[in-house]
């Protein structure tokens, strides 16, 4: 695998949550540059609305209820601190403690090969959390286009193994479990 290593995919993400960069950054054998909120001021900060709120008019008025009280606390805290003499930089920064998981960000990541393979391993598989695995299917794609010969097999684990690893209780169904 390690001719793999050589090789490397960049990839500008943009209208992603920062839940999801949270779990992204916890891929350690890659390289990344986010939007930063010491000094981007959140002024009306886009939200990332998961789909089962979405769906559910109740559930996304109170979603998009909770979103505006943060938005408005948010500016409140910096006209306040601005009030108490605090300079922008550190206002910000201390002011997006304030600022939901939902919070719309950017990220650039850099992978190589071998990386991306395992990263898709555990990403695609239905276990993966619905954001992070949609944007693992979407960058599959792109490498797929761009190298069939690495990516054509790469996917969630039981892509490549023919049959399900991770047990009765999680197994999607897509594939067989181990026999
Ligand atoms: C479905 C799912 C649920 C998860 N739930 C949780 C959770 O509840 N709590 C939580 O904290 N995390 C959770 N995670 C994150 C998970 O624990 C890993 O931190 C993340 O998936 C990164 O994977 P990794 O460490 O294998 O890979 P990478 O960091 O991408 O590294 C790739 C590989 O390099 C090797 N490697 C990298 N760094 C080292 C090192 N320092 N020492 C030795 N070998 C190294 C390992 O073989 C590793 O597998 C979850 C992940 C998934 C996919």
């Amino acid at each position: 695998m390690s001719p793999l290593e050589h090789v490397k995919f960049s990839f500008a993400i943009a209208g992603v949550s920062r839940a999801l960069t949270h779990q992204l950054v916890r891929h350690r054998l890659a390289s990344y540059s986010q939007q930063s909120q010491r000094y981007v001021k959140e002024k009306d900060f886009d939200y990332i609305v998961p789909p089962t709120i979405e769906r559910n008019p109740a559930a996304k008025a109170e979603f998009e209820k909770l979103m505006e009280t943060i938005q408005k606390s948010y500016t409140k805290l910096l006209t306040i601190m601005g009030q108490d003499n605090v300079s922008g930089e550190m206002a910000n920064q201390d002011a997006r403690f304030a600022l939901p998981q939902a919070a719309e960000t950017k990220i650039v990541v850099t992978m190589n090969c071998r990386e991306l393979l395992h990263f898709f391993q555990h990403r695609c598989c239905s276990r993966a959390q619905w954001e992070i695995r949609q944007l693992a299917d979407k960058m599959l794609d792109i490498c797929r286009q761009a190298l069939p010969v690495v990516f054509s097999t790469g996917g969630a684990k039981c892509a490549a193994l023919g049959y399900c690893p991770e047990g009765e209780k999680f197994c999607c169904g897509r594939y067989p479990l181990k026999p």
